[in-house]
C-alpha cells in the first residue's frame, strides 16, 4: 500500500483504462473520485470496486468537453474527499478521418476533450495540490509515430499533451508537485478493441505481437503516483509493448 491517505481524481473512469486506473489507485490505498460522460451504471460499479478496497469512492457525471462541468468535478472531489493529491487526466476520445473529411464538430470535440479538459482540470486542481502532489496525463503513442492518414487530429491532440506536461512540470516543480505523461500503445478497450479491423496491424508493430491490457497503464500510473517517484517530472513514459521502439 503506497498511497494510503492520498485522494485522487480520475477523469473518464467508468470503463477501459480509466476504470483500471481508479481501481489500482484504490488497491494502493487511495480514496478515488471518478468522472464519466454517459455510463452511470458502469461508474457505480467502479465506485463499488473502490469501496471494496475499503476506500471512499465518488462518481460525477461530467462531460470533459464542458469547462464548467470539469471545474465542478474537481471541486466536488476536493469537497467529498477532503482534498486532492493526485489528478489523472485520462478521459479521451478518438475520431478517425482524414482532415478533408472531418467535421469542425469532430475537430472541436477532440480538442476540447483531449486537450482543453486536461488543462482546465489541472488549473482547477493546482490550488489544492500540496507538496507530493501528482498530475498524470494520459496521452498516446500516436504522439510519437502516426502510422495512418486518418489519425492526424487525434495525434495532434495527444502531442499537445507532451508540451503541456513539460511546461506544467516546470511551473509546479517549485511546489514539489510532479507532472508526467503516460503514452499508451494499443490497449484492449472499447476505444481500440483487440479484434477490430486494424488490430492485426497494431499487434504486428509491437515487440510482443499483442495488445496490452488496461492494467498495464494502471501500473504505470501507480508507479508515477508513488511518493518514491518524487524526482520524475516532465517525463513521457511510453507503454506500448515496443510499438514505437
Ligand atoms: P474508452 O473509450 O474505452 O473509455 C473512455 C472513458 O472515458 C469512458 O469512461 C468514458 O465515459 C470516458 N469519456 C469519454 N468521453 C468523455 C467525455 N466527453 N467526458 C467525460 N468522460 C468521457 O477509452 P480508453 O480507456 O481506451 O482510453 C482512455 C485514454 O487512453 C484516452 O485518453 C485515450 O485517448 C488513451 N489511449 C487509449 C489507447 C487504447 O489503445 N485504448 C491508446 C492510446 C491512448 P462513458 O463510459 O461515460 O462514455
Amino acid at each position: 500500500m503506497t498511497l494510503t491517505g492520498k485522494r485522487a481524481l480520475v477523469t473518464g473512469a467508468s470503463r477501459g483504462i480509466g476504470a483500471s486506473i481508479a481501481k489500482a489507485l484504490a488497491a494502493e490505498g487511495a480514496d478515488v473520485a471518478i468522472t464519466y460522460e454517459k455510463s452511470a451504471e458502469l461508474a457505480a460499479e467502479v465506485k463499488r470496486a473502490i469501496e471494496a478496497h475499503g476506500r471512499r469512492g465518488v462518481t460525477t457525471q461530467a462531460d470533459s468537453a464542458d469547462v464548467a462541468a470539469v471545474e465542478a468535478a474537481v471541486e466536488k472531489a476536493v469537497a467529498q474527499l477532503g482534498g486532492l493529491d493526485i489528478l489523472v487526466n485520462n478521459a479521451g476520445i478518438l475520431r478517425i478521418a482524414e482532415l478533408k473529411n472531418m467535421s469542425l464538430e469532430d475537430i472541436d470535440a477532440i480538442l476540447h476533450v483531449n486537450v482543453r479538459s486536461p488543462i482546465v482540470a489541472s488549473k482547477a486542481a493546482i490550488p489544492h495540490l500540496k507538496p507530493g502532489g501528482r498530475i498524470i496525463n494520459i496521452g498516446s503513442f500516436f504522439a510519437d509515430r502516426v502510422p495512418s492518414p486518418v489519425l492526424g487530429v487525434y495525434a495532434g491532440s495527444k502531442s499537445a499533451l507532451v508540451g503541456f506536461t513539460r511546461g506544467l512540470a516546470r511551473e509546479l516543480g517549485p511546489q514539489e508537485v510532479t507532472v508526467n505523461l503516460i503514452q499508451p500503445g494499443s490497449i484492449d478497450t472499447d476505444m481500440n478493441p483487440a479484434n477490430s479491423p486494424f488490430s492485426d496491424t497494431l499487434k504486428m508493430i509491437t515487440a510482443f505481437g499483442r495488445y496490452g491490457r488496461a492494467d498495464d497503464i494502471a501500473h504505470a500510473v501507480t508507479f508515477l503516483a508513488n511518493p518514491k517517484s518524487q524526482y520524475i517530472t516532465g517525463a513521457a513514459l511510453t507503454v506500448d509493448g515496443g510499438a514505437v521502439a
